[in-house]
């Protein structure tokens, strides 16, 4: 009967993780879709990834951002703006 108890108890906690995990991976995804829909309004547009060069799509003019340490290959906010002030 103890066994069958703890068993329970070990299922609930497996459940109640596998809820915090989609809790967790909804924020991220929220948070992603925020960072993806805020991208879209700069005018700045992602030429090569690896050297993290941007080309404004208004006036063309390129710039070299700084990646987010530890952030999947995402840049700081900043670097989507243009230095020009560019609005699209
Ligand atoms: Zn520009």
């Amino acid at each position: 009967m103890k066994k069958v108890k703890e068993a329970n108890e070990v299922a609930e906690l497996f459940i109640s993780l596998d809820k915090k995990a989609s809790e967790t991976s909804r924020i991220r995804n929220t948070v992603r879709n925020a960072h993806i829909r805020y991208i879209r309004k700069q005018p700045m547009e992602l030429i090569n990834e690896y050297a993290g060069l941007m080309q404004c799509k208004v006036c063309g003019q390129k710039h070299l951002a700084d990646m987010k340490p530890n952030s999947n290959g995402r840049f700081y906010r900043g670097a989507w703006q243009c230095l020009n002030g560019c609005k699209i």
